[in-house]
């Protein structure tokens, strides 16, 4: 390298302890500007969704990465390459970066061959494990140090520079990281050097992520519960009377849906909203876009009516999408909302409407019952006959709603404004994870999303159907769809009384709350 890149810089992140919520603001704005990202075993694959598309992404994990596991030297050399031809680069680390993470050697790398860098700190996992677990890491009543170690060194064979001696009664909570395998070894050392054998002591695995697993005993039994309760790393075992505390502060495994894999069949675009309020509740969601939308090629149709919007009375939306891509198709034809002040609007609920709301037009008309045929009832109600109709919607789409308006009298023209697309990829996993009995409950929130999932897991007769979805919940979000989900031979566990998305999550927490049960 002839001349040194100003561009290039290696920023070393931490990722926080699972819960892609714990990553800095920091972590984020380096993640969204990156071009290239290191990311290894401990790093919760969420965190690369602030990744743009054109970032080149490396798992460097010492497991579940194939055949490929790269050696500590091995990474230092790429961190120093990428930095060094320009780019910006940055290495994601479970928990604190300098906190048992290697982060000080890749460092020294950088320093040696000269490659700018920046450290962003992260929430470590001791804290994060202790505060997810219901453990306050100090209280003034119990103790007033922390002591975070390694259990990695405490095998016999090596000389292991852990004080214990000093440790054991030294500091009040003391925290271990790495150290499931060696526990008996370590809670011996603990005992041996005066430390109390009814000490309480919390063993955390996969601390702040859905799966979190807590397990608690004393210094003399938790060996035992480990082994029994077969934990294994990566856990953090937590010693010291505040582990007591638990009993009263416990809230995250305490969640009604914790624990509780879920997926979420909604298109890309709409699925957050479901996700978060699930997830706020402790499921664990595991989110298929089944539906891809995208714009039909031909709006001749649409164009058309736009034209002559003048002889409407209505202009009916029964989705979200029609919403958007009614305006998108709009926008491209240099016109706006203005174009519809002489008509009616109808919104077939209240997401709907709140969605026209953004494009400075309030609803006319919103059915009590949030359904096609809701929305054609309070027309047909207020006479609709010899009424022009315009309904910009999908390409495909239920026939019950311009049925029920022309056989009413009313003169209906149907536009398709955008298509559904049934994605491929990650089909396997669904089947897996439905097969491996993982799954919970699945969610569908609209027809179309019953058809694709089924596409997606290709139960092509009844007899592997009922295999795959064996004791797996099912959860619509509204008569249609609850009809659809049956005629294909599901049966409906949780239904809202209302087609909404957040009374829909409330009745899945009121499914799962145990005084329901
Ligand atoms: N730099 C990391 C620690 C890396 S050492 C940090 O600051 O957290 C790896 C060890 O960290 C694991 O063996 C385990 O003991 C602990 N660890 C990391 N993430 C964890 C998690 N989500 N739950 C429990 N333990 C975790």
């Amino acid at each position: 390298m002839s001349k040194k890149n100003i561009q290039g810089k290696v920023y070393l992140v931490g990722a926080g302890p699972g819960d892609p919520g714990l990553l800095t603001l920091r972590g984020k704005y380096l993640l969204q500007r990156a071009e290239v990202v290191f990311y290894d075993y401990l790093v919760n694959k969420k965190l690369l969704n602030h990744v743009p598309d054109t970032a080149e992404l490396i798992y460097v994990g010492k497991k579940g990465g194939g055949l490929h596991a790269y050696t500590q030297e091995g990474i230092n050399k790429m961190l120093v390459e990428y930095g060094a031809s320009g780019k910006r680069v940055v290495r994601l680390k479970g928990g604190d970066p300098f906190i048992f993470g290697r982060g000080a050697e890749e460092i020294q790398e950088l320093v040696k061959q000269g490659v700018d860098f920046e450290v962003v700190p992260g929430v470590t996992s001791a804290t994060a494990a202790a505060t997810y677990a219901g453990i306050p890491i100090t209280h003034r009543g119990y103790t007033t140090s922390v002591a975070f170690i390694t259990g990695h060194e405490a095998t016999g064979k090596r000389q292991s520079t852990v004080a214990w001696d000093k440790l054991a009664t030294g500091a009040g909570t003391i925290v271990v990281y790495m150290g499931i395998k060696n526990l008996p070894i370590i809670t011996s050392k603990l005992m041996e050097h005066g430390r109390a054998p009814e000490t309480p002591v919390a063993v955390v695995r996969w601390a702040s992520t859905p799966i979190q697993r807590s397990v608690v005993g004393t210094l003399s039994t938790i060996s035992e519960v480990v082994q029994k309760t077969g934990i294994t790393p990566p856990a953090l075992v937590i010693v010291g009377e505040v582990v007591n505390l638990r009993d009263s502060v416990d809230w995250f495994e305490r969640r009604p849906l914790f624990g509780k894999r879920m997926v979420v069949t909604r298109t890309r675009e709409q699925a957050s909203e479901l996700v978060s309020l699930l997830e706020e509740n402790g499921a664990d969601c595991l989110e298929y876009s089944t539906i891809h939308i995208e714009p039909v090629d031909d709006y001749s149709l649409l164009d058309h009516a736009v034209q002559n919007i003048s002889s409407y009375d209505w202009v009916l939306f029964t989705s979200l999408n029609a919403i958007t891509y009614f305006f998108k198709r709009l926008e491209a034809t240099g016109q706006d909302s203005r174009i519809l002040a002489g008509c009616g609007i109808g919104a077939v609920g209240r997401a709907t409407a709140d969605e026209l709301l953004k494009h400075g037009i309030r609803a006319d008309l919103i059915p009590e019952k949030f359904t096609g045929a809701g929305l054609a009832e309070s027309l047909v109600n207020g006479n609709i006959s010899g009424k022009h109709v315009l309904l910009p919607r999908a390409e495909k789409a239920m026939e019950t709603l311009p049925e029920m308006l022309e056989d009413a009298g009313a003169n209906v023209t149907v536009a398709p404004v955008y298509r559904n697309i049934p994605p491929q990829g990650r089909k396997d996993e669904l089947r897996e994870e439905l097969a491996d009995g993982n799954i919970e409950l699945v969610t569908f929130t609209s027809s179309s999303t019953v058809t694709n999932f089924l596409s997606m897991i290709d139960a092509d007769n009844d007899q592997k159907l009922h295999q795959l979805l064996d004791g797996v919940k099912i959860a619509a979000i509204g008569p249609v769809t609850a009809e659809t989900a049956r005629t294909n031979g599901l049966t409906v566990d949780i239904q809202p009384d209302n087609y909404t998305i957040p009374d829909m999550v409330t009745s899945i927490v009121d499914y799962y709350r145990p005084e329901a049960t």
